[in-house]
């Protein structure tokens, strides 16, 4: 069973020797939930302003279904409240997150941590941690770590309470250095971002992670593709977590039953409504998801929409638990483009298409409109032994699984350890659309 359901039962109160009960679960949420309504209303200028405009928002919600009326709120209020939806003075910040946008201009939308919202997600990856991870072992942290309370140097503060320890390289640079370091540490554990992960497990000098026991995967989104790349190149076990800033780094952690992300259910609340009308979804519908903060101080999110598609599992998980969990994360919604025979093609598809070639690094698609129809243009990047001529016969094999109305176009194969970046949603693709 996941580590999570004894360190939720813990948080909220419930006898850890007992299983989890939902009802338990949900209504700590609902008391947390209308906690954060209050303190909000009462703290927070623009969320005061923001829940007096609901319809049919009452005050106290006698019930988790009551969510659905209140208003969301988006990365533009972040933008432009930022500080206006502060729910404590600037002087119990204790630390302040700029994101930059890609494709807008303007302020950066920034999220509030106080030392307590920190230290909910310290203690998440404590117990998170011990789903993939031995105590007492060593992890190799492929993360920013040098800010205070980034996330490498909350991992710091979080593996010496499993007996471990957290070696903070940061993000990887060059593959090959990255990988002696990794040797040289003789780490039992790693976590870092799909693309710069893959890097590693397709480098010429891969062996050197042939000592590690497990991977976390850790982003807002994870290939399936890449995680089965990087269990085989070091037969170890791969875990992937699934979080973003706004969830204060850690949201959930697969079980090794890898059936969707167990969520940090104590402190968040997840929905999933359709991306056009708003309206809430059923478990087991793919939509927006949408995130609710149930413990955080700084700056609480009410029903924050995220931009990125995913569904919660329908039923419980094959581990035992009643942990709520997201299904699947499938990346940015106005990253898809509308097919015309219905239905959407996403850079998760090509993901899943592409990275299955085993030298494949990287790629960037730039979407062109043929009439109803869809070509894709791709610039292919491959580890620097890839002979172009028979790469480009396997990539043309793979895209000929794309679905009906998009075709590939130019095909670009480019052999070099080009060092993988960091996208800020995890992968370096991006995709340009040029309408007619
Ligand atoms: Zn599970």
């Amino acid at each position: 069973m996941t580590p999570l359901d004894p360190w939720i039962a813990g948080t909220i109160g419930a006898p850890a020797d007992a299983p989890l009960a939902p009802a338990r679960l949900a209504a700590w949420q609902l008391a947390r939930l209308n906690e954060t309504l209050a303190l909000a209303r009462e703290q927070s200028p623009f969320y005061r302003q923001r829940l007096a405009a609901a319809p049919d928002g009452p005050d106290r919600l006698d019930s988790l279904d009551g969510l659905g009326f209140l208003p969301f709120t988006t990365a533009e209020d972040l933008r432009d409240h930022g500080l206006n939806m502060l729910c404590c003075s600037q002087g119990e910040i204790a630390r302040v997150v700029s994101l930059e946008t890609s494709g807008t201009s303007g302020p950066a939308k920034r999220l509030f941590f106080t030392a307590d919202d920190l230290e909910r997600t310290v203690d998440f990856f404590h117990h998170g941690l011990t789903t993939f991870m031995e105590p007492g072992r060593r992890l190799f942290v492929c993360l920013p770590g040098t800010t205070p309370a980034s996330v490498g140097d909350l991992l710091r503060q979080a593996l010496p309470r499993l007996g471990g320890e957290a070696l903070v390289h940061g993000l990887v640079r060059d593959p090959g250095e990255t990988l002696a370091a990794l040797a040289d540490s003789r780490a039992e554990a790693l976590v870092g971002l799909p693309a710069q992960v893959l890097a590693l497990a397709r480098h010429p000098a891969s062996r050197l992670g042939r000592g590690l026991e497990s991977v976390l995967l850790c982003s807002d989104y994870v290939p399936r593709a890449v995680r089965e790349a990087v269990a085989q190149a070091w037969g170890c076990r791969v875990l992937a977590h699934w979080g973003m800033t706004e969830t204060g780094l850690g949201g959930g952690v697969e079980c090794l039953a890898r059936s969707g992300y167990h969520l940090r259910a104590a402190d968040l609340l997840i929905e999933i409504v359709d991306p056009d009308t708003g309206r809430t979804l059923p478990a087991g519908a793919s939509g927006e998801i949408v995130l609710t903060t149930l413990t955080r101080r700084g700056l609480p999110l009410i029903r924050y929409r995220t931009g990125d598609r995913g569904q919660l599992a329908d039923g419980a998980c094959a581990c035992g638990s009643i942990v709520p969990r997201l299904a699947r994360v499938s990346g940015r919604i106005a990253g898809e483009f509308p097919l015309p025979g219905g239905g959407r093609l996403a850079l998760a598809d090509l993901d899943e298409l592409l990275f299955p070639l085993p030298w494949l690094l990287d790629f960037e698609a730039g979407v062109r409109r043929d009439g109803p129809g869809l070509i894709l243009d791709l610039t292919l990047h491959a580890t620097p032994d890839t002979i172009p001529g028979p790469a480009r016969g396997e990539a043309a094999a793979a895209l000929s699984a794309l679905p009906p109305g998009a075709s590939a176009g130019a095909l670009r194969i480019l052999p070099g350890a080009r060092p993988t970046g960091a996208a800020k949603r995890g992968f370096t693709t991006t995709a340009r659309e040029e309408r007619p």
